[in-house]
């Protein structure tokens, strides 16, 4: 699904010696190396805080964390998400509100988040799905209104660009009062291990998470409020700061292997690319609203298990990213959710395909793939 042995040997020397020079100085934990790539993801991404941690399960937990949520809280998210996102908010004994998701762009449905608003609400948490920018402002405006803060799981997003109504544009992550990012190394921007971090430009909301991520210090051995242990180590930060000056070269390499799918594949009756959507799925030249941490297909009509199988045996790889709506799975069930109201969710479940997507796919791979999907497809 992922080359990263491709995109490894292009920043080797690099990695390389910056990992060498790290050992020398053992500078392991909190290193300067650390705090440089905090710098420059700010600078990136436009933003005044960027705090560095251990994951990006890690960085959602602690944005809650460092809003005050408080149990009983309701917190708004998808159904249709990596289960990561409603994981911390059972953790912290919130309580997740799932809402079902847009049947185009899998992001959740403002309609949904409306209807689900009740007096406890504090939160709403989008998920930049597969890449795709969620419609932040109709979730701003939505948040205003109640009174909520809105925490960006810009895991799968990072990158990628919101353009508001007025032609402004924002990094995704920047926008709601707080964002949570992974650097997984099959991530967009990832390390060679484990590694998260938390935007904000709100300077006191940065200095609690600062506070928090360290064990609730903010004095040495003065312990404010409850904390985690949740660092980023310099050995990633190096990595990520070799990769960084690539990230939009990377993403436009997923936008052209998603363009070229999409050519492929659009004339397909039983197959629904990402195009043809409201928005143009940032597969236009002038806007990045998608950086295709997924390529996604829903293929109807066709048995999508007997496609995954027969792609297995001719070498390709493919993921059902997901294949259980999170208000079904055993650890979050509720009876208070209707199933009337997971219309979008439960049929996504049954049609999502996700296709190799990396930035060192070429076009013969992907002329492959497609050929043998509409071998299938077409029977
Ligand atoms: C990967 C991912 C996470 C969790 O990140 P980790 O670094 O693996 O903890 C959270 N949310 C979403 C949407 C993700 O894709």
């Amino acid at each position: 699904m992922v080359d990263l042995k491709g995109q490894f040997e292009k920043i080797k020397d690099e990695v390389n010696s910056s990992i060498q020079e790290v050992l020398e100085t053992t500078a392991f934990i909190n290193g300067p190396r650390v705090h440089q790539f905090q710098k420059n993801l700010e600078e990136y991404l436009g933003v005044k805080h960027v705090i560095p941690c251990a994951n990006g399960t890690d960085a959602l937990q602690i944005a809650m964390m460092g809003l005050g949520l408080k149990a009983g809280d309701e917190v708004i998210t998808a159904d249709f998400t990596f289960a990561a996102t409603v994981e911390v908010i059972a953790l912290l004994n919130l309580t997740p509100v799932l809402v079902d998701v847009n049947p185009d762009d899998f992001n959740i449905s403002i309609e949904a988040i409306k209807k689900a608003i009740t007096p406890k609400t504090k939160a709403i948490v989008p998920v930049h799905l597969f890449g795709k920018c969620a419609d932040m402002e109709a979730i701003m405006e939505i948040a205003n209104e109640h009174n909520l803060y809105v925490i960006e799981d810009n895991a799968q997003g990072i990158g990628a660009s919101y353009t508001f109504k007025d032609g402004r544009k924002a990094k995704t992550g920047t926008i709601g009062h707080v964002a949570s990012t992974s650097f997984f190394p099959s991530k967009n921007l990832g390390c060679y291990g484990d590694g998260g971090a938390i935007f904000t430009n709100d300077d006191a909301l940065a200095h609690t998470i600062r506070g928090i991520v360290n064990h609730g210090m903010y004095v040495r051995y003065h312990h404010d409020v409850v904390g985690v242990n949740s660092r980023l180590d310099s050995i990633q930060a190096v990595v990520l700061d070799a990769k960084l000056p690539h990230l939009d070269t990377y993403n436009k390499a997923r936008q052209l292997a998603a363009k070229k799918y999409n050519a492929a594949l659009s004339g397909e009756k039983n197959i629904i690319t990402p195009i043809g959507n409201p928005t143009c799925q940032g597969i236009c030249d002038t806007c990045d609203c998608h950086v295709f941490h997924q390529y996604t297909l829903r293929v109807k009509n066709v048995d999508r298990d007997a496609l995954v199988s027969y792609l297995n045996e001719n070498g390709i790889p493919s993921g059902v990213y997901y294949p259980i709506p999170l208000h079904k799975q055993k650890a979050y069930l509720d009876s208070r959710y209707n199933e009337a109201d997971f219309e979008v969710t439960n049929q996504l479940v049954k049609d999502v395909i996700s296709l190799p997507m990396h930035t060192e796919l070429d076009d013969e791979q992907i002329e492959f793939i497609t050929s043998k999907i509409k071998a299938f497809i077409n029977g």
